[in-house]
């Protein structure tokens, strides 16, 4: 990109100016247009534009690490200095059934490992890892520094909302973002996404990068791309991340929706149910331990699996539970605990003839599950924790006609009715074999010889 004419960069219309005509901004006029949006010095209706033209001519890499910078510059950052453990942070680019970090930070702590994580709500299709966990009655997701600290340094894990002071530039700009259709960019997500991670010291950052229907990222190739840069401005800011791109083609677990997330999270804790959302937890706490303990990858894989079957995992999540005011004997018995819906509808198989699982529009169905009431289309709305839905086959299953392949959890009869003609629109039958995707389309690392 070439230098734009000369400029003072005193006018933020400069930044927008360039950025139109495809030039790079030096990094002091970034900083100072950022810096000052957060602010409240610089109007939306700027940013927004500023926006668009990112969208459309992207950023250099240099720019993109500008911005990183800058908006981890916006606020204060969590230095955990009182936690021994080595410390790993674990991120999803977001997904439909995605209880990653609820089997994962559990099962990381009962590896010897700290999980510090913090993280959001549920917006659009998408769900949120603290609606999940506020559905278990008298959860607190807001504790302060110090108990965060101490609850991470005992038990090795803790959940929490973030803090208003952590990256504000980035909590006004992803407003700006959803409010402009400019969320899906390479260079915005990756500054969004690491400059939340940068901001909190750990040995260890992963990344979950999902591609299909259901992400922001429609393709392997393109959550690759995006995966590259994250772990690309996490070398350049001297620290260890590994990015994996994974599969969100379909919903991941089989539970959408709050309350029974936490049912299927707390069967995998207890080792009792097997998937690709226990085999993805187990790859990121695989991928923590080798890294983090040097130990083989094999090795560190076979220690998840035997924390997960023999229970420590699920200690660790009742301790996290009972540490932040939840009950934890929604380890135990967790319907004796949580919300229920007061109908359950389940849906069969239609047709006359066997047939295999197809496909599952993973964005159709969280849909279906925000329409029901589990998810939230403007922030701050209301959600109902008790609702969802439950996709009970997989891609590349056989099943058969008759059988249920998914049961809809609902306020009323009228809703659940409604909400199967969702759910079957979203799902595809085929009469021949259908080929299973790959979980995880690969790891990304930072290149040889990266800063
Ligand atoms: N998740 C984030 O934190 N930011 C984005 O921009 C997209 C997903």
């Amino acid at each position: 990109m070439n230098r734009p004419r000369a400029s003072t960069w005193d006018d933020p219309r400069d930044v927008v100016a360039a950025k139109r005509d495809g030039h790079e901004v030096p990094g002091e006029a970034l900083r100072s247009f950022v810096l000052g949006y957060a602010r409240g010095e610089i109007p939306d209706y700027l940013a927004a534009a500023f926006l668009m033209a990112v969208f459309v001519n992207g950023l250099s890499r240099r720019e993109t690490a500008e911005l990183t910078r800058a908006m981890v510059a916006s606020g204060s950052t969590l230095p955990l200095s009182g936690v021994t453990r080595p410390k790993v942070d674990k991120h999803s680019t977001g997904g439909v059934a995605d209880g990653v970090t609820l089997v994962f930070a559990p099962l990381a702590a009962s590896l010897g490992l700290a999980v510090a994580k913090l993280s959001g709500r549920g917006l659009g299709h998408t769900g949120g890892t603290l609606d999940k966990l506020e559905s278990i009655p008298g959860f607190r997701t807001q504790l302060s520094l110090e108990e965060l600290e101490r609850q991470v340094e005992a038990i090795g894990c803790a959940v929490v909302g973030q803090s208003k002071d952590l990256v504000p530039a980035d909590g006004a700009l992803y407003a700006l973002r959803d409010a402009t259709a400019t969320v899906p960019s390479v260079p915005l997500i990756a500054s969004s996404v690491m400059s939340k991670k940068l901001a909190v010291e750990t040995d260890l950052i992963l990344l979950d990068v999902k591609a299909g229907s259901g992400a922001f990222m429609k393709t392997p190739d393109e959550a690759a791309e995006l995966a590259e840069a994250c772990v690309q401005l996490a070398a350049e800011w001297g620290r260890r991340a590994r990015a994996a791109v994974t599969d969100m083609s379909q919903p991941l677990g089989r539970a959408i929706g709050n309350a029974l997330e936490i049912v299927e999270a707390v069967g995998i804790l207890r080792g009792e149910e097997r998937g690709p959302l226990r085999d993805l937890a187990v790859a990121f706490a695989a991928e923590a331990v080798a890294i983090l303990h040097g130990r083989e990858l094999s090795d560190a894989r076979a220690a998840a699996e035997e924390a997960l079957d023999a229970g420590r995992a699920a200690e660790s999540f009742a301790r996290m539970v009972h540490a932040q005011g939840g009950d934890p004997n929604v380890v135990d018995d967790p319907w004796n605990v949580l919300p229920a819906a007061p109908v359950r509808l389940e849906l069969a198989v239609p047709g006359s003839n066997l047939r295999y699982f197809e496909a599952a529009d993973a964005e159709a169905l969280g849909r279906a599950a925000m329409w029901l009431g589990a998810g939230r289309v403007r922030k701050g709305d209301p959600i109902d924790p008790a609702v969802g839905i439950e996709l009970l086959a997989k891609v590349g299953d056989e099943v058969q006609v008759g059988e249920t392949i998914a049961v809809i959890h609902a306020r009323d009869k009228d809703r659940a009715q409604a909400c199967a003609g969702l759910v079957l629109d979203a799902v595809r039958l085929s009469d021949e074999p259908v080929p299973i995707r790959p979980l995880i389309h690969g790891w990304h690392q930072a290149s040889e010889g990266s800063p």
